[in-house]
């Protein structure tokens, strides 16, 4: 491709919306621009790097035995009430209606749909296991659409879905998923790391995402991890092991006291000087319109998608209002602000305690008075034991790991790919059945996989970079090699640069050349901005038969003839994508 011809506007600056390094390189170097929030034009550079982020993924779907099949953005109402999703989904889902008033969504992804046609087209065991997936845009009403490609409202994703007799089956279609993620992603260049996951909105109950370790901002989510095993969670699916709960040991009879101005945590236990981890804290939330109750280990905080899975909210989960902890304390007669409510007195709200407040001994706790707490409380004399426990808490580096008991690490991680065993929980409400061998019949039991196709390429940007632009890996760049003609009136310089140019194409090499009437300062910047693995320069030294050869990734510089540079490239190029 002839730079001068190529649909490609390099910009002098970054753009001022940008929060990310791959939302400003891929703005800057022309590879994207907005239409409007979260939704993006692919312009040629882009669109080739995502074709051959899907032609990757395509290649080892077909490889792992999925069948490639397209299925419609717009979808109907009806499947998604079969499900009970279209009220559970809520805001994210981008609804329309038609002509007739006729309610429809644009596809966030496609269980109902994929449900919908095993429903109609698979009638025997004797056609499983089946796998079926697609490469398609998928609309989500994100509430903060942000970094570019990595959080868009509109986005590329592979989504497939497995269908088997019973769950062993289940259980094997997703181990040979996992594996051609892991091939996956490793073909594009990205190193990931499978790590337990809450299953979300999707349902089911194993579930693990890919995550690109990135310790810049635009990692999410944080992934807890042990060098010393091969543990790896999600934030809201981490566990861990605590030391001993501080005990006072000192006070065995409860007493109230004085704790003016104590509305924190932090307040209370410098005021007390105690330590935070012995007190019992009571946390007012909301789940689906009504108050919860929420204990906790002073020192802990609570991690909100636990909270909601062991509640069983299915709408939502958010702390309380001020004015709604006031209604709820005017409704038992408490007087008490924020920081003093206790979980005595609420006989009719619910309340559900962490497992850390189950080893609380003499602690400190509110009682629904102002500037008051008791110090030295226990269960069952001062306070009823919680009827409810669960692990809510949110883990933290330096607690041990729950495989081996070794401290876990934290680390920032982009989500790539999510991995889901979804068992019955679309076949049996829908009612997706097949006939089994013995006659009767059963619902499929499914699993569902998705891939970020325009998340992965920009968490590559994330990954390969420096300060002068993107390094692609070879395998997804949009083309393998830039040849710069240093000034193209010089007829040496242009007959070595199309010679070589020539020779590369015909070897199957994907090759740009700058011939743009530019000076060679603004090629080369533009080079590294744009990020083209590999770069040959004809220069002035092509009077002594010479071309420079340059790598982008580790910036070496070499001297070649220029037959020496054509080999090296199409050396390069097939060592890479072999690989
Ligand atoms: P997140 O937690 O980041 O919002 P998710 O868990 O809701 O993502 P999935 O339903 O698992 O997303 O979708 C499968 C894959 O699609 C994700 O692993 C991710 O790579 C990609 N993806 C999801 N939402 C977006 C988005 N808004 N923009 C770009 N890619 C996305
Ligand atoms: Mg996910």
């Amino acid at each position: 491709m002839k730079m001068s011809r190529l649909f490609l506007e390099t910009l002098r600056d970054f753009p001022a919306d940008a929060e990310c390094t791959s939302h400003k390189f891929l703005v800057r170097a022309g590879y994207i621009r907005k239409l409007t929030n979260g939704i993006y034009n692919y312009l040629p550079l882009m669109w080739r790097v995502l074709k051959k982020v899907e032609n990757i993924t395509r290649e080892e779907m077909d490889k792992a035995g999925a069948q490639e099949i397209l299925m419609p953005f717009l979808q109907p109402k009806e499947l998604w009430e079969e499900s009970g999703r279209w009220g559970a989904y809520g805001k994210e889902l981008m609804r329309v209606k038609d002509r007739h008033g006729k309610e429809m969504c644009l596809g966030p992804t496609h269980e109902e749909i994929v449900t919908f046609v095993a429903r109609e087209g698979v009638r025997s065991y004797k056609q499983l296991p089946l796998n079926l997936y697609q490469i398609q845009s998928k609309f989500r009403d994100e509430i903060r659409p942000r970094f570019g490609l990595l959080r868009g409202r509109e986005f590329i994703m592979k989504d497939a879905y497995s269908f088997d007799r019973d769950v062993a089956g289940m259980e094997k279609s997703y181990k040979i998923m996992a594996d051609a993620y892991t091939r996956i992603f490793e073909r594009c260049g990205l190193e990931t790391k499978p790590v337990q996951s809450d299953s979300g909105a999707i349902g089911g109950n194993v579930s693990h995402e890919y995550m690109v370790i990135t310790q810049t901002d635009s990692g999410e989510d944080n992934v807890f991890y042990c060098d010393d095993c091969d543990y790896a969670a999600n934030s809201n699916h981490a566990i861990s092991t605590l030391p001993e709960a501080v005990t006072t040991g000192e006070r065995y009879k409860a007493e109230k006291v004085a704790t003016p101005n104590t509305g924190s945590i932090k307040e209370l236990a410098e005021f007390l000087k105690i330590p935070e981890s012995i007190i019992c804290k009571c946390l007012v939330y909301i789940a689906d319109k009504e108050p919860v109750l929420v204990l906790i280990r002073g020192d802990k905080t609570v991690e909100e998608t636990k909270l909601m899975n062991a509640l069983g909210a299915k709408e939502e989960i958010r702390t309380a209002s001020d004015a709604e902890i006031a209604e709820l304390m005017d409704k038992h007669g408490f007087d008490a602000r924020p920081g003093f409510i206790g979980p005595k007195g609420f006989d009719d709200v619910r309340i559900i305690a962490d497992n850390t407040v189950k080893d609380l001994k003499n602690f400190v706790m509110a009682v629904n008075e102002n500037d008051v707490h008791v110090v030295g409380a226990n269960f069952g004399v001062d306070v009823d034991m919680p009827k409810e426990f669960a692990d809510l808490r949110l883990v933290e580096a330096g607690e041990f790991c729950p495989q081996c008991g070794k401290p876990l690490k934290v680390t920032r991680g982009i989500e790539v790919g999510n991995i889901f065993q979804l068992g019955t929980k679309y076949s049996v409400p829908m009612g997706a059945t097949f006939t089994d061998e013995d006659g009767s019949e059963k619902p499929f039991v499914m699993g569902c996989y998705g891939i970020g196709i325009s998340r992965t390429a920009a968490a590559a940007v994330e990954r390969h970079h420096d300060e002068h632009g993107i390094k692609w890996p070879i395998a997804i760049a949009p083309y393998h090699v830039t040849i710069i003609p240093v000034n193209i009136q010089d007829e040496t310089q242009m007959k070595i640069a199309e010679e070589i140019y020539e020779k590369l194409q015909k070897e199957g090499i994907e090759v740009l050349i700058d011939d743009r009437d530019d000076r060679a300062g603004v090629k080369f910047k533009d080079a590294d901005l744009i990020g083209i693995p590999l770069r040959i320069t004809a220069g002035k030294t092509v009077q002594e038969g010479l071309v420079e050869y340059k790598v982008r990734e580790t910036g070496e510089v070499t001297k070649k003839t220029p037959d020496e540079a054509v080999k090296t490239v199409v050396e390069t190029v097939k060592a890479a994508l072999n690989k």
